[in-house]
């Protein structure tokens, strides 16, 4: 299969000022298209996984040739987490339900202790990865993970994901990974966090 870059579902420029229109621009033609072409080179001539999807590649890496097998966990990460990622926000956010913030409050105390928590996660997270919120089995559960590593390799269903690279936040905030990780909040699709449950 031959991987494409997904459209935006909003203009570069929606989410400002909370994400800027050139960090937008860049993020997703550049970084996350290139992903998806070093992932379509990684998988060229290789035909037994020509019909596997991006989540039967990221669940089975093991059975990746060697010699392919760190591209395609990288750019094939890199293409699945930005894509949960762009999906995950939108102009202005979209509110959680009630269900779902009960289920939150029984898992992290509140949702403010769920939010500490998620940010814990994304500023201790040394160097470039991802903070997130999975589901292991049933649990809800807060990790981060390095590089362009997703947590569906390691058998979690992804719910939201904060991509903390550099480049993701860099342009506006600078070092102020903090501030960045805050203003997130007021852009989190939550309808769409919520129908991956
Ligand atoms: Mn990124």
């Amino acid at each position: 299969m031959k991987y494409t870059l997904p459209e935006l579902k909003f203009a570069t420029n929606a989410l400002e000022p909370i994400i800027d229109a050139k960090t937008m621009e860049i993020h997703h033609q550049k970084h996350h298209g290139a992903y998806i072409a070093n992932l379509n080179k990684a998988l060229e001539g290789l035909e037994a996984f020509e019909t596997w999807s991006i989540e039967d590649i990221l669940e089975n890496l093991d059975k990746l040739p060697e010699d392919v097998k760190g591209a395609v966990r990288n750019n094939g990460g890199g293409h699945y987490n930005h894509t949960l990622f762009w999906e995950s926000i939108t102009p202005g956010g979209k509110p959680m339900s009630e269900a779902f913030k009960v289920k939150l409050e029984a898992t992290f105390g509140s949702l403010h202790g769920f939010r500490e928590a998620f940010k814990e996660a994304a500023l201790k997270r040394f160097g470039s990865g991802w903070a997130w919120l999975v589901l292991d089995g049933e649990s809800l559960k807060v990790i981060s993970t390095p590089n362009q590593d997703a947590p569906l390799s390691d058998g979690l269903k992804e719910l939201l994901g904060l991509d903390v690279w550099e480049h993701a936040y860099y342009l506006n905030y600078q070092n102020r990974r903090a501030d960045y990780i805050e203003a997130f909040w007021s852009i989190v699709d939550w309808e769409v966090v919520e129908s991956r449950l």
